[in-house]
């Protein structure tokens, strides 16, 4: 993961290796070289230039230190800008005062919904909760079907509508869950929703029209960490017309480059909550900002 980025910005560092105090110009040259792997990570471009901005400034007003060398000096400014553009400290999830929790996923077609579902349902039964998983993405023939074996395999309640009753109708399917979740001592809800290819009105109509019906906690808006420069696009268009408070990062696995997962949090200003790694149902976790800015810089 992120190999490429890692190797250019330890290729950066090294031309500060030996160095007495840092001049200007060793610092253009440090941010330039920064600036050029960010930009072929795809991150972001307004992105990029708050970061070096930043880096630029801090390197040139670090004091010098006994402690740390010029080049680890830089080394820590980078760290931190890192940490901060990927969202400062670990958003946790939060949990509604009167449960049930209701947390609601939306996103792409393919970028991990139903997937995500089993993993945050088996995750929180982990950590003592009784979570109920609702199958409200009705648009996907196999969508219902696909949900009940993954919760199957999470050891998770679906809840799905029954034939004739609610078909078709996402957001009665989610009312009714929730209802139910209340009658069988569900502490969590999680609905899942049906997504699109592309972003269309109609989708995000849908989206919306279930989160206005159940007021969730949390809104979910799971993203395909491969899709790259792709992923600001959707979660701008997401952002605008569900109003998410969290993103999931889905499939950074398969993810070389880094560019969605560094660019979404400062274009959205939502923080980074989970991240997904695999298709496996335990190839998941809570995203911490420090441990992902360690490992680019490891
Ligand atoms: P949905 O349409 O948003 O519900 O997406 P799905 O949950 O059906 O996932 C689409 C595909 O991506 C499936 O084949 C999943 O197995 C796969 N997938 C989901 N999450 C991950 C992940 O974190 N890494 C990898 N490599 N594949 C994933």
């Amino acid at each position: 993961m992120f190999d490429s980025l890692q190797d250019r910005l330890q290729s950066a560092f090294k031309t500060l290796r030996g160095k007495g105090k840092l001049s200007e110009a060793d610092i253009d040259e440090v941010a330039r070289e920064i600036r050029v792997a960010l930009l072929d990570a795809d991150v972001a471009v307004p992105v990029v230039r708050a970061f070096i901005g930043n880096v630029k400034e801090r390197a040139r007003g670090a004091e010098v230190s006994q402690a740390l060398n010029p080049a680890q000096q830089v080394i820590k400014i980078v760290n931190e800008e890192l940490v901060s553009i990927l969202g400062g400290e670990t958003r946790r999830l939060q949990f509604a005062k009167n449960p049930p929790t209701v947390i609601m996923l939306a996103g792409l077609q393919g970028a991990g919904k139903t997937t995500l579902a089993g993993k945050l349902g088996r995750w929180l039964k982990a950590q003592g909760n009784s979570p109920m998983l609702v199958a409200a993405d009705l648009q996907r023939p196999n969508a219902v079907n696909q949900l009940q074996v993954v919760g199957g395999q999470a050891g998770v309640t679906v809840f799905a509508p029954e034939p004739g009753n609610g078909v078709g109708n996402p957001v009665q399917v989610a009312r009714d869950a929730i209802a139910e979740a209340k009658r069988t001592l569900h502490d969590v809800v999680i609905v899942d929703t049906a997504g699109r290819l592309g972003i269309d009105a109609e989708l995000m109509k849908q989206a919306s029209d279930i989160r206005d019906a159940v007021n969730p906690d949390e809104v979910l808006f799971v993203i395909d960490a491969m899709i790259g420069q792709d992923a600001v696009t959707t979660a701008e268009a997401f952002a605008e017309g569900v109003d998410f408070t969290g993103v999931v990062l889905s499939k950074l696995d398969g993810d070389a480059r880094g560019g969605a997962a560094l660019s979404i949090r400062s274009i959205t200003g939502r923080p980074i909550m989970f991240a997904s790694t695999g298709e496996k149902l335990d190839d998941f976790d809570v995203f911490h900002p420090d441990r992902m800015a360690s490992r680019i810089l490891d």
